[in-house]
């Protein structure tokens, strides 16, 4: 007989949409599987775990049974039809390659990594905190693509600055950053139904986002907020600092290279 298809059936409820700043919390397990490469995968009810998506890297960390063991080490986290696949492997206690794992039904504590959880939501943050300082510099563009990885992160734009004032803008808006890093305002993170979600956001939203969904909104003080996914500091201020390495325009597109401090 075939084996079965690689597939889980119900998707995973996302838990760091409910509490962005948990680290810990328990889960239940609902499939395991072998991937070709002999990697594993660990299927939850729920998770705290980030997956890559959205220009925001997965998070990594342990998952270990009610009773400390066995432990599964998580290195990487995907999300694939609203199902988050959690890849890793088992921690070998015993050195021998066939220790105890978990089992279909077992509860279990998820803990991530929260060095680099903060780490990735300050440079995500940092993203969005940029999209403000361009439109209060003056530049009201359609923000695009994100890519808020620590190699290099950087968010662009629909629309360009001319090259013989880059160099004045990219000294602006970094102080412009600074100045909204030192002054701080609470970051909201939260569903909402679409027609309040789009008044939050400055009046709509963009056309990706369906008119039957509940977006999640991340709005930073008085700023306008966005539609996200990601996850974020709860102040701005816990950005810490901002430095933009660099400013680009290509075909209509205006890319801001950036970084912080770890
Ligand atoms: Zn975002």
């Amino acid at each position: 007989m075939a084996a079965a298809p690689l597939k889980a059936a119900s998707p995973t409820r996302l838990a760091y949409f409910d509490d962005m700043w948990a680290l810990r919390s328990p889960a239940t397990v609902l499939s395991l599987h072998q991937e070709e490469g002999g990697r594993r995968a660990v299927v939850l009810d729920a998770t705290i775990f980030h997956p890559q998506g959205g220009g925001q890297p997965a998070d990594t960390g342990v998952i270990s049974a009610a009773t400390g063991a066995p432990r599964f080490l998580v290195e990487d986290v995907r999300v694939k039809d609203g199902v988050v696949f959690h890849y890793g492997r088992f921690e070998d206690a015993a050195g021998d390659g066939c220790g105890p794992e978990l089992d279909k039904g077992q509860s279990v504590t998820l803990e991530i990594d929260a060095g680099r959880r903060s780490l990735n939501s300050r440079l995500h943050s940092a993203g969005h905190l940029l999209d403000s300082c361009m439109t209060n510099l003056g530049f009201h563009f359609e923000p695009g693509k994100g890519y808020h990885f620590p190699d290099g992160p950087s968010v662009e734009y629909k629309g360009v600055i001319p090259p013989d004032q880059l160099q004045d803008k990219k000294t602006q808006l970094e102080k412009q950053a600074n100045e909204l890093i030192s002054k701080g305002a609470k970051v909201l993170v939260s569903v909402f139904p679409y027609e309040e979600a789009a008044k939050l956001c400055g009046g709509a939203l963009p056309g990706y986002i369906s008119q039957d969904s509940t977006p999640r909104i991340v709005k930073f003080g008085e700023y306008p907020g966005c539609p996200c996914g990601g996850t974020h500091v709860a102040d701005v201020a816990d950005i810490g600092n901002l430095k933009v390495t660099s400013i680009r325009v290509k075909k209509g597109v205006t890319k801001v290279s950036y970084s912080i401090n770890p």
